[in-house]
C-alpha cells in the first residue's frame, strides 16, 4: 500500500520524497487499514442476543457513519435510521452502531449497505419487522463529475414495515425531537 502510494503521488506528477510528502504513503495505508477494518468485524458477533421483555417498536435515530463508494474511492458519509420491531431479542444502540461500522467501512454502495444492515438485523434478531433509511452525501458526486450536493436517501423495509401504519410510526418517531 505504501508503495502504491508513493507511485500514485509520482503518478499525479509531485514528488514522494519531497518533506511534506514524505510520510503520506504510510499515512495514507494506515488510514485505509482504519477507513476498512469492517471487513474483519463479524455482524452475527456484534449482533448476539440480548433477550428482553420488549415488545414495542425500537428506534435508533442520527448514526453516523462514513464509508468510501467503491466506484471512486471518496468518502460518502451521513446518518443511518434504524427501526425495528422484537419478537424476542433486543439489541443495546452501541451495536447497531458497531453494525453500522461494520459495513460502512468497507468499499461500498450506499444502496448495498442499506440492504446489508436490513439484512443483518432481520436474519440474526428475527424481529417482527425492520427498516432501514440512510441518508448520505457522495464527495464523488459533489467534487466531481455532477457537482451536485442533494442527499441521497436509501431505504429497506422487511416483515411489518411493509404496512403503512407501521411504516408511518417510525417516521413518525424520526420527525420527533427529542
Ligand atoms: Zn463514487
Amino acid at each position: 500500500m505504501q508503495e502504491l502510494t508513493a507511485s500514485l503521488i509520482e503518478a499525479i506528477g509531485e514528488n514522494p520524497t519531497r518533506e511534506g510528502l514524505r510520510d503520506t504513503p504510510r499515512r495514507v495505508a494506515d488510514m485505509f487499514a482504519e477507513l476498512t477494518e469492517g471487513y474483519s468485524m463479524k455482524p452475527k458477533e456484534i449482533l448476539a442476543r440480548e433477550w428482553s421483555e420488549v415488545s414495542g417498536m425500537v428506534v435508533a435515530k442520527d448514526i453516523g457513519f462514513f464509508s468510501l463508494c467503491e466506484h471512486h474511492l471518496l468518502p460518502f458519509y451521513g446518518k443511518v435510521h434504524i427501526g425495528y420491531i422484537p419478537s424476542r431479542a433486543v439489541v443495546g444502540l452501541s451495536k447497531l452502531v458497531r453494525l453500522v461500522d461494520c459495513y460502512s467501512k468497507r468499499l461500498q454502495l450506499q444502496e448495498r449497505m442499506t440492504k446489508q444492515i436490513a439484512d443483518a438485523l432481520n436474519d440474526t434478531l428475527h424481529p417482527h419487522g425492520v427498516v432501514v433509511v440512510c441518508q448520505a452525501r457522495h464527495l464523488c458526486m459533489e467534487m466531481r463529475g455532477v457537482k451536485s450536493g442533494a442527499d441521497i436517501v436509501t431505504s429497506e423495509i422487511r416483515g411489518q414495515f411493509e404496512r403503512f401504519e407501521t411504516r408511518n410510526e417510525f417516521f413518525n418517531m424520526l420527525r420527533k425531537e427529542v
